[in-house]
């Protein structure tokens, strides 16, 4: 019979406006059933999740995993199935000249599904900065990795930062557009200068050129270049986005997210699609932490639990063209689950300005199937495990 049974949960699946106990059962890697009180008889192995919370597969639409290569990835396990996450876009970590990488050294090593998105700079973030000079850019050379690498690659990444943007200007977005176009693959364009040197306006000149489905991420950055003006109001090219098509992530990174913005901009009705963490060693250490945490922040943000579920799973697959595999829990998908505990408490967290949210919901991952193979949770970022910081009174 069944090879997997979840019993027990309640699933919230916002791909089908499902949410109430019902138990999930997994056969040859696809979700095979999901209804209350699956007979059990034959299965393979059931496990009981009284308690806990049942999401399709959660989807990280920016993380950087490539490690070994790039100083700052992340194993891609550790940031996926051991952090309640199936499935990870690598948003840029590589380039022309490194991507090959991907294939031979990480993905056989993971059971975390990785969807590199490559970067238009030929060394990816194999160095910071990334663009140094003009010939940090090899378009042939781009559209060649993308067409040797055809299905496995999944975007173009461009970063809107100094020095990139005082060396090639407008140019810059412009040629990652060309490869994206050529290539038939969406764009992700990073908004944020964190050298705080650009002209704060060239976001007016950027979002034109974006097309449907292409992805602005980094949605809440402080930093300059963000789709507020100086008055906190939003540029009106950002306020055409909301019929425009293009999708919006609200990756967290190390440096580019400020919860004011966050609040001025969700104020104005630009909300944002996803969800997504901007994961590398260092930010896991500090800052972002896990996925999780960052759905955590957006519950605290005003979201229900129902909404930040959405933004980590339909969503994405959405964003990825995945909706008919990832995503969802609908009889015959892939079978990627997540199994989380929601905790209520007191906790402080911090954006990357310093400033503190305190928020009395926060998320726990405890098992993840990933094509009907079920991980454990590891430990979690915090010397105590996954829960934010504590709150302590001043
Ligand atoms: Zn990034």
């Amino acid at each position: 019979m069944y090879d997997l049974v979840l019993r027990g949960g309640t699933v919230i699946d916002p791909s089908q406006g499902l949410r109430g106990q019902l138990d999930v059962a997994v056969e040859g890697g696809h979700i095979a059933e999901v209804t209350a009180e699956i007979d059990t008889t034959g299965a393979k192995r059931v496990i009981d999740i009284s308690g806990r919370t049942v999401t399709p597969g959660l989807i990280d639409l920016h993380a950087h995993v490539f490690e070994g290569v790039n100083e700052a990835g992340v194993q891609p396990d550790l940031a996926g199935v051991r952090a309640g996450v199936t499935t990870i876009v690598d948003a840029g970590s590589s380039g022309a000249a490194t991507f090959a990488a991907f294939p031979r050294h990480i993905l056989p090593h993971n059971a975390t599904e990785v969807l590199p998105f490559l970067h238009i700079c030929q060394t990816g973030l194999a160095t910071n900065p990334d663009i140094i000079a003009a010939a940090s850019i090899d378009l042939d050379a781009t559209l060649r990795v993308v067409a040797e690498h055809k299905g496995l690659i999944r975007g173009i990444k461009a970063r809107m930062v100094s020095p990139a943007l005082d060396i090639l200007g407008m140019e810059m977005p412009r040629l990652a557009k060309r490869a994206a176009r050529e290539s038939h693959l969406p764009l992700m364009v990073h908004i944020g200068d964190t050298q705080k040197r650009y002209r704060s306006d060239v976001i007016r000149e950027l979002l034109p050129m974006l097309e449907p489905g292409d992805i602005v991420t980094h949605l809440f950055t402080a930093n300059p270049g963000g789709v507020v003006d100086g008055g906190g109001r939003l540029v009106p090219e950002a306020r055409e986005l909301i019929d425009r098509g293009v999708w919006l992530d609200a990756a967290h990174g190390r440096l580019n997210f400020g919860f004011d913005v966050a609040r001025r901009v969700l104020d104005q009705g630009l909300v944002p699609h996803c969800i997504s963490t901007d994961l590398t060693v260092p930010g896991r250490r500090a800052t972002v932490h896990s996925l999780v945490e960052m759905m955590g922040r957006f519950l605290g943000l005003g979201f229900t639990l129902d909404q930040v579920i959405g933004m980590c799973t339909v969503n994405p697959a959405r964003v990825l063209g995945e909706q008919e595999r990832l995503g969802s829990l609908a009889v015959g998908r892939q079978a990627d689950i997540s199994v989380l505990d929601v905790r209520q408490g007191d906790w402080v967290v911090y954006d990357t300005v310093g400033e503190g949210m305190r928020i009395s919901q926060a998320l726990v991952p405890v098992l993840t199937v990933k094509r009907g193979q079920v991980f454990e949770a590891e430990w979690g970022p915090h010397a105590w495990g996954w829960e934010p910081a504590g709150y302590l009174a001043p």
